[in-house]
């Protein structure tokens, strides 16, 4: 007898890989990368090409899983008890507490919406820029309307930038974003854009502003055993 069909199909490495590629609407720029973007324009009524997003790192949930929280002087009342934290730690003159407060202190990220080259498909994405690369996009911005040309934002006549980055750890890595002069409508690049676009960028990027005790408590699980918080806060 023979003849008889085995079960199963060729294994392929690259179906394997896609399948398992996390579908996310951030794009995170990998180290040693030139990455052309397409910037769409302000979801900001203001017209700022930016969404901050600042939050306190190093904190511990209920369950005891590490979480980051947004910073309550940026993103709820103010009197945010984190800030409180930190800059007492800091003021303290001991070595181990400004290492804490390093590691706890709020930290921005400034979001652009942007597709990203040969990524189209995928819609737009949402990326996290420390305040100096941010700063280089403004740069570009501020050019541009110096020159009396469109913004790399502007729906129909904005131009591709590149966020280049070198290097891989905390210490080495380096930023550039160059403009270049590559030009395209957004409708005449991907006609769904009006579709895609993200309006709210609160609930895209997760942006969960919790109470103060909540965040006093998501500090004492991590770092309780270190310092007494109440004391700090008194
Ligand atoms: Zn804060």
């Amino acid at each position: 007898m023979s003849g008889a069909q085995r079960p199963g199909y060729k294994p392929s490495a690259s179906a394997s890989a896609k399948a398992t590629e996390r579908q996310s609407i951030f794009f995170d720029i990998k180290p040693d990368t030139k990455n052309m973007v397409r910037m769409l324009p302000p979801s900001d009524p203001t017209g700022s090409a930016f969404f901050l997003k600042s939050d306190h790192y190093k904190l511990k949930d209920a369950e005891g899983n590490n979480t980051a929280m947004p910073c309550l002087n940026i993103h709820g009342e103010g009197d945010c008890p984190l800030c409180k934290v930190t800059e007492v730690l800091f003021a303290s003159g001991d070595k181990e507490d400004e290492a804490l407060a390093k590691n706890v202190k709020a930290s921005q990220r400034h979001y652009i919406q942007a597709y990203v080259m040969n990524r189209l498909e995928e819609g737009p994405k949402l990326i996290g820029l420390s305040p100096t690369t941010a700063d280089q996009i403004s740069d570009i911005m501020v050019q541009q309307e110096e020159i009396g040309e469109p913004m790399p934002n502007d729906p129909d006549k904005g131009i591709w930038i590149s966020i280049n980055r070198v290097g891989s750890t905390q210490f080495n890595t380096r930023y550039t974003v160059q403009a270049s002069s590559k030009m395209d409508s957004l409708d005449s690049l991907r006609k769904e854009w009006v579709d895609e676009f993200v309006t709210d960028m609160v609930k895209a990027t997760r942006l969960k502003v919790q109470t103060p005790e909540a965040m006093i408590a998501a500090f004492k699980k991590a770092h309780g055993g270190k310092v007494d918080v109440d004391k700090l806060l008194a």
